[in-house]
C-alpha cells in the first residue's frame, strides 16, 4: 500500500449555488428582500428546507408566482440522490449523492429501538490519508458546503419523518460527523452546520447538543478553537493507537500533533463542556491490539473523562488487515475495564452495504470526467433489495 500525503487545505472548486441554510437568519432575509420578496419569506423558506420540501408546489404559503424565483434563489436543489442501499430489514440505508459539480458522498442512516442516527459526510473524499480507511485512501476532492452537509441531516429527518424507514414515522434524533472527510479540516461550514442542527425550527432541525457528535483525527488546534466555542456537542477523537510510533502510521497526521497533545486538546474540551470524549480505536488484528496496547491505552486514559468506543476493523478494498478475532476484541476490552476505562464494542451496521465506518468510498462508483471532475457513470435511481443484517451498531 503507498502512503497517500496529508492533505490539509482543499483544493478550491466552483462554489455551489447560493443557499440559504449557508446564511445566517439575517443574510436570508436580506436575499430575500434583494428579490423583491418580504423578508418575512425568509422564515417560511426555511421551515419547508428544514422539513425537507423540495417541491415549490407544496409551498402553499408562498404566491405561486414567486415560488420559482424564491426556490431557484435560495433552496437550489444542492444533493441529487444517486441511490439508496438498504440492510438490516431497510433499518440501515445509505445514500450515494451528487453534488452540483459531480462530486459524490455518502450518508447513512440508521434507525434503532430507541433513535435514528445519520451518518454525514463534511468533505468529498479526505486528505489524512488514513491507510485503514477507504475514503483516507481516494484523496481529497473538496470540502462540502455547509448546505450540502446540513442537507444530509435534513434529509434524514424528512425520511424519518415520512414513514418510508420501516418502524413507522419517527424522527431524527442524533447526527454524528462519521461519514466522508474530516470535519474539523472543513471547520467553518461545520460551524455552521453545527449552529442549523441544534437551532429550533424553522430555523433548524432542533437536536440536543448531546446528541450530535464531531469526530476527528486529531486537529488540535481546531479541537482548540471548538473548546472556545459556546457549544458542548459530544466530541470523538480517533486514536487508533496509544503509542505515537504505531499511531504515525496509522494516523498520519499524527506526525504534527502527537498522542499526548490530542489527548490534551481533548481533556481541555471535557472540562470546559463537562462532557465526557470518546475514544475511536479500531481494532486491527496484530496490529494495534494486542494486551500490552491495551494496556497502554488504560494507563493513558485512566482518571480522564474519556470513553473508548472500540470498532473491529471494516474491511476495506485492497488493504491487508483484518478484524481483531473475537478473543482479541474481549481481551482488550477486560484490560480497558480493568484500568476503570469505559468501554463499549461498536457494532458494525451496515458493512454489507460499505455503509460502516470508513467503508465510505463514493468515488469507486465514478468515471473521472475529462476536466478531472469526476462524473456519475450511470445513475441509477433504484432502490435495491434489503440485505440481512444481524447487528447492533452503537454508533
Ligand atoms: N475524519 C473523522 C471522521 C471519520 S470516520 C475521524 O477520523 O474521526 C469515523 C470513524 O471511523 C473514525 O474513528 C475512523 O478512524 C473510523 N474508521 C475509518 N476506517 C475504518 C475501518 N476500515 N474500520 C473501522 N473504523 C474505521
Amino acid at each position: 500500500m503507498t502512503a497517500l500525503p496529508l492533505v490539509l487545505d482543499a483544493p478550491r472548486r466552483g462554489k455551489p449555488p447560493r443557499h440559504l441554510a449557508d446564511l445566517t437568519r439575517e443574510e436570508a432575509r436580506a436575499a430575500v428582500a434583494g428579490l423583491g420578496q418580504p423578508a418575512f419569506r425568509a422564515d417560511q423558506l426555511a421551515r419547508h428546507f428544514f422539513r425537507g420540501t423540495t417541491d415549490p408546489a407544496q409551498m402553499t404559503d408562498v404566491p405561486v408566482a414567486v415560488r420559482e424565483t424564491l426556490t431557484e434563489g435560495l433552496l437550489p436543489g444542492l444533493l441529487t440522490p444517486v441511490r439508496h442501499q438498504s440492510a438490516d430489514g431497510g433499518r440501515t440505508r445509505k445514500t450515494l449523492w451528487r453534488l452540483h459539480d459531480g462530486a459524490l458522498v455518502e450518508s447513512v442512516l440508521m434507525r434503532y429501538p430507541d433513535r435514528a442516527t445519520v451518518c454525514i459526510s463534511s468533505q468529498a473524499g479526505c486528505g489524512m490519508a488514513c491507510p485503514f480507511c477507504a475514503t483516507g485512501q481516494q484523496g481529497l476532492t473538496r470540502n462540502l458546503s455547509a448546505a450540502e452537509i446540513i442537507g444530509q441531516a435534513v434529509a434524514a429527518a424528512a425520511a424519518m419523518a415520512s414513514g418510508e424507514i420501516p418502524g413507522g414515522p419517527g424522527r431524527l434524533s442524533n447526527v454524528v460527523f462519521m461519514g466522508m472527510g474530516e470535519p474539523l479540516a472543513n471547520y467553518a461550514r461545520v460551524r455552521r452546520t453545527l449552529d442549523a442542527l441544534l437551532t429550533p425550527a424553522p430555523w433548524g432541525l432542533g437536536l440536543s447538543q448531546r446528541s450530535v457528535t464531531v469526530s476527528t483525527v486529531g486537529l488540535v488546534p481546531a479541537i482548540r478553537r471548538l473548546t472556545e466555542e459556546d457549544l458542548h456537542v459530544t466530541l470523538a477523537v480517533s486514536l487508533h493507537a496509544p503509542d505515537d510510533e504505531l499511531r504515525d502510521t496509522l494516523v498520519p497526521i499524527n506526525t504534527r500533533h502527537k498522542v499526548a497533545e490530542v489527548v490534551d486538546a481533548a481533556d481541555a474540551y471535557a472540562a470546559r463542556t463537562g462532557r465526557r470524549y470518546s475514544v475511536e480505536y479500531a481494532l486491527i488484528r496484530d496490529v494495534n491490539d494486542q494486551p500490552e496496547r491495551a494496556d497502554q491505552l488504560g494507563r493513558l486514559l485512566a482518571k480522564r473523562l474519556a470513553h473508548v468506543n472500540l470498532i473491529p476493523l471494516n474491511p476495506t478494498p485492497g488493504s491487508p488487515w483484518d478484524a481483531s478475532p473475537l478473543p482479541a476484541q474481549r481481551e482488550f476490552v477486560a484490560r480497558l475495564r480493568a484500568h476503570g476505562v469505559p468501554t463499549t464494542v461498536r457494532d458494525t451496521r451496515g458493512q454489507d452495504i460499505d455503509g460502516a465506518c470508513g467503508q465510505l468510498a463514493a468515488a469507486d462508483l465514478v468515471a473521472g470526467g475529462a476536466d478531472g471532475v469526476p462524473t456519475v457513470a450511470t445513475p441509477i435511481p433504484a432502490l435495491e433489495p434489503p440485505v440481512a443484517l444481524g447487528a447492533e451498531a452503537d454508533v
